[in-house]
Parts: structure tokens; sequence; C-alpha cells
């Protein structure tokens, strides 16, 4: 039989259990792993458009390449049989696997779609259809999206690493230590870790809340990092797995899409440019709103509280700076509304005061005599009728750039500042660099 490249994406497997797709792709790795399949590359992590209504938490999808593959029905059973379990144990959940040996050139387009829209079902379908994907469980719909778009990331030219720990299902609890030790881990290993603590407010951004076999998520750049702590950070976690994925997070590439604002859409992930609009306002909750315009359009943009740094940048726009703006679109009641997770500032519009003339005989600032009868000093009675007011240019205290969200604000797939400019380490998809599997 002739050995060929498959591909696998999972979707929609959200259960009571939490955050369980990656998980579900955990046990499948292991599987595969045992079964003897050659890997082509890292396991995938991918994120898609974070602004989509049905997504349950991060709109997660994974994707498993393998190569030398000689017998499809094999695997094709052992997906089946995870699926199967896994719908079995929670009636909700609706799991999905794309099983793919075709061209990637249209899942790609597929990929870089559902980063930033809103994509049909219908149409992810036909399109498995006519290049041979096979579509495993599913029954709902919606997830082949995820699957399929998983797989078209293949092969990925922006990522990180993340190392997802596993705890045991049996173990409910949270390891009562777990902040301290990903404290301490990350004053020992960053900057080679990123995004694991917000030390401005004191969060640890590396362990998630809720009910998640997910432990804890450790970001690097340089996956062989991650597989040095992977066995100990598993011990000390109570962990049976760790796996470490390649991922499309930490890259902000959901928004490499510029629209106009005429053209934007309920939940794109979009970048809009224009120039601020009236006056920026202020929110009881802290939150600030300002309206931007391009080519006679307007649109409100709205930045949140929790954004931190963000907000309070946003709060120091004034009518007239150009701005561009990335994030996602909301529809509102008053119309649509960009929800910033970005703000360049392309350029600040001088800011003056206006202020009555000082007095040349002995400095104080002089009032106004009566209209048209110019000004004069209170302190020495000088007076002059010619003088008028001074227009003053002020300093303002926003310059051009980029501003970012806090990171405590940061959504899986934005860019945190402290790895802009860097680039992630290859690294060949050998298990042992990935898969970390604790002895029962
Ligand atoms: P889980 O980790 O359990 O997968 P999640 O937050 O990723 O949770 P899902 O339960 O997977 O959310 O729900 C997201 C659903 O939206 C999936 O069915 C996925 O296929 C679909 N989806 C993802 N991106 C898009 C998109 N751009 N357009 C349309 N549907 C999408």
């Amino acid at each position: 039989m002739e050995e060929t490249r498959v591909h696998v994406g999972f979707d929609d497997t959200d259960s009571p259990f939490g955050l369980c797709t990656t998980y579900l792709a955990t046990l499948i790795l292991t599987e595969l792993h045992r079964g003897g399949f050659h890997f082509a590359d890292f396991p995938y992590l991918i994120r898609l458009n974070p602004n989509i209504p049905f997504k349950t938490r991060g709109n997660g999808a994974v994707s498993i390449h393998l190569e030398n593959v000689n017998d499809i029905e094999a695997l094709k059973d052992t997906i089946q049989h995870y699926l199967e379990k896994y719908a079995l144990n929670h009636p909700k959940t609706d799991p999905t696997a794309v099983i793919y040996t075709g061209p990637l050139e249209q899942l790609k387009v597929l990929y870089h779609r559902a980063l930033s829209d809103l994509v049909s079902p219908s149409l992810v379908k036909k399109l498995l259809d006519k290049n041979g994907g096979i579509i495993l469980g599913g029954n709902k719909g919606r997830g082949i999206v995820g699957a399929a778009a998983s797989i078209g990331a293949y092969k990925l030219e922006k990522y990180t690493y993340e190392l997802l720990l596993y705890r045991s299902p049996d173990i409910k609890k949270r390891n009562p230590s777990i902040e301290e030790i990903i404290l301490e881990i990350d004053k020992i290993l960053r900057p080679l870790i990123f995004s694991n603590v917000d030390y401005r407010s004191g969060r640890i951004l590396a362990v998630p809340h809720g009910p998640d076999p997910v432990a804890a998520g450790i970001r690097s750049l340089n996956p062989l990092v991650l597989t040095s702590i992977s066995n100990r950070l598993a011990k000390l976690l109570e962990c049976k797995q760790a796996v470490i994925y390649k991922t499309n997070q930490a890259t902000n590439c959901h928004l490499n899409v510029v629209k106009s604002i005429a053209d934007l859409r309920p939940y794109d992930a979009a970048i809009v440019r224009g120039v601020v609009a009236g006056k920026v306002q202020k929110l009881k909750g802290g939150h600030v709103i300002f309206k931007i315009t391009h080519n006679n359009s307007q649109a409100t943009c709205a930045v949140f509280r929790e954004t931190g740094i963000l907000s309070r940048v946003a709060y120091c726009l004034r009518e007239g700076d150009e701005v561009e703006v990335g994030g996602g679109v909301q529809p509102r009641t008053k119309g649509l509304t960009i929800n910033a997770e970005y703000i360049r500032v392309l350029s600040v519009k001088s800011a003056t005061i206006i202020e009555n003339p000082t007095c040349p005989k002995c400095g104080k600032r002089m009032e106004s005599a009566g209209r048209g009868k110019g000004y004069r000093c209170k302190r020495c009675n000088y007076t002059d009728i010619h003088t008028t007011k001074i227009v003053k240019e002020v300093p303002r205290p926003l310059e051009p750039g980029l501003y970012l969200q806090s990171p405590s604000a940061y959504r899986h797939l934005s860019l945190p500042k402290e790895i802009i400019g860097s680039k992630p380490i290859p690294a060949k998809p050998f298990p042992e660099f990935f898969l970390c599997l604790m002895q029962p």
C-alpha cells in the first residue's frame, strides 16, 4: 500500500470537563505514538476567530500531522474509537474529526478565513467532500469548521509553543501551591518562557481557572526549553500527561486583514484605520469609547478597563488623531463596535491652548480691558489696546506608536510585547520532544 501524509483535525469537544479538545487529542496522540505512527510536525493547537458567538472558551482546535502512514483504516478506527468514547461520556459534546490526505491549498485559505471571519459549515463540508476528506462524528455540524481549519494551518509559519500539563481526571482539586510553582519557574526561565505571569497585576496567567483538565500551560519560543521542564513539572503538579503544541497563539495572526469601516461585519477580527472624531468618553466602569471616521463612514471603538494600559492610552486620544485599531467587531444596539485589542497611533494632532497675554512690564498675566479695549495689568495698571490672546502649542502625552493591552487582558492570539521581533526555534517532531507520559 502507498505510504502517505495524513492530517487529522479535531474540534467541538467541550464538555462539563472544560477544555477537552486538546485532552482528547492528547489521548489520541499517545495511542498513535504507541501504534508506531510517525509525526510530520509537532501537534498543532490552533486558535480561530476569537469573536465568534458560539465558542465555549478560547475557540481552539487541534490537528495532528502524520507521515508514512500505510494503514489509514487503523488510523480511522483509533480516532473513531476515541470520538465515540467521548460522545458517550459527555452527551453535550459533538466531537468532530477530519482525516485528510488531499491538497492543502484550499484548506489553507479556509484557515486564514476562519481566523478572522465567520465560516459556514456547509462550505467546509463541500470542500472536504470534493477533496476526499473523511468526516467522523460531528452530528450537529459546526465542528468541521475548526477541525478542517486546523489542518489548513499546516505548515505553520508564524508560531510559538505551549506546554500543556493534564492532571489526572480523578484529581478534582487544584494543587494549592501551583501558582507558587509557576512563579518560581517563571523567575528562573524568563525570558525563555513568556506570558505566564502578569507582574504588574500579580496574576498567574499560566493556570486556567474553572473545571479544566489542563493544570497549567507554559509558553515559549523554544520547544526544548519546555521539553526540559515537562517531566519535573508534571510530577510537581500531579499530572499524567504533558504535551508540547506548536500553536498560532501569541502571533496576532487573527488581525491581518485591513478593512474599510463600511465593510466591517459582525464577529470579524479586523484592522481599521481612521481619524478620531468627536470627544473621547470614559464610561462609569472605566471603559473608554471613541469614534473614528474614514471615507464618510464611522465606527465606534470600545477599549475596556480590563485592557489596562490600552484604555489609558485610548483616553489620551483627541479629535483629529490618526489611528489604526485592531480588534473584534461586535453588533451592539447602536451599530457595530470594535473592541480594541491594540491601537497604533499613526499621528497626533498638535494641541493648543489660548491664553491672555502677560504684562511686558511686570510679567503678570493680563486681563481683558473690555470688548475692543485690549488688555490691562491688574498689578501695575499697564494697558495695551493692541495686544490679543496668545495661541500656545502644548505637548501631548501621547506619541505615535503601537500600544497593546496589559498582559492580564491578552487573548490566546494576542502578540505579547515581550516577544515582538523574536522568532520561534524549529525542532524535529520527535515524540520524545513533545510527548511526556508519566508512569501510572
Ligand atoms: P473547545 O476547547 O471545547 O473546542 P472552544 O472554545 O474551542 O472549546 P468550541 O466548543 O469548539 O469552542 O466551539 C467553537 C465552534 O465554532 C466549533 O464548532 C468550531 O468548529 C466553530 N468555529 C470555529 N471558528 C469558526 C469560524 N471562524 N466560523 C465558524 N465557525 C467556527
